[in-house]
């Protein structure tokens, strides 16, 4: 109901504080996510970490959501089909969910700790994040790692090609 309004607030807000919708809100809609991603020429690593597309994505979470949609962090939005933006706003639908059923992920970087402070299990599901050189679930190719926008990313160099 008052989404609308939400948006407009949003609108207010200087550019570099906005933020996007949490992608398990209602507020979360493929076209906009999609024109998001079409009116941008950034490294889809970069973007998911702006926050302006979703908010919550950290560096984990964006990581996890390109291996599942199966692309490559440095394509740029702009260079997306409908049907690849359609594949990551699906991942990331599903990994943030993952995510909070299995009470978020505690490594290095604190993204995410429950409140009681016990570590998550959520990385004891990680395809690619924090695995450098070790075996991709799908294909068994070593994952890389790379830096983009200033943080480490990791990604399957096959199943991620360009
Ligand atoms: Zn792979």
């Amino acid at each position: 109901m008052g989404s609308s309004s939400t948006r407009r607030d949003y609108q207010k807000i200087p550019l570099l504080l906005q933020l996007g919708p949490e992608p398990l809100s209602e507020d979360f809609r493929f076209h906009e996510f999609w024109l998001g991603l079409k009116g941008s020429q950034k490294p889809l690593k970069a973007l998911l970490l702006e926050q302006r597309l979703a908010a919550g994505v950290g560096n984990i979470y964006a990581d996890e959501a390109l291996f599942r949609a199966r692309l490559s962090p440095f394509r740029r939005g702009r260079e997306l089909t409908e049907a690849e933006a359609q594949r990551l706003f699906a991942a990331l639908k599903k990994v943030l969910a993952e995510a909070l059923l299995l009470g978020g992920s505690t490594l290095s970087d604190r993204t995410y700790q429950q409140p009681d402070g016990l570590p998550g299990s959520f990385q004891m599901r990680h395809a690619v994040y924090g695995r450098t050189g070790l075996p991709c679930p799908v294909c068994g190719t070593p994952i890389a790692k790379r830096v983009v926008a200033g943080r480490g990313t990791h990604f399957c160099p096959r199943c991620q090609g360009f």
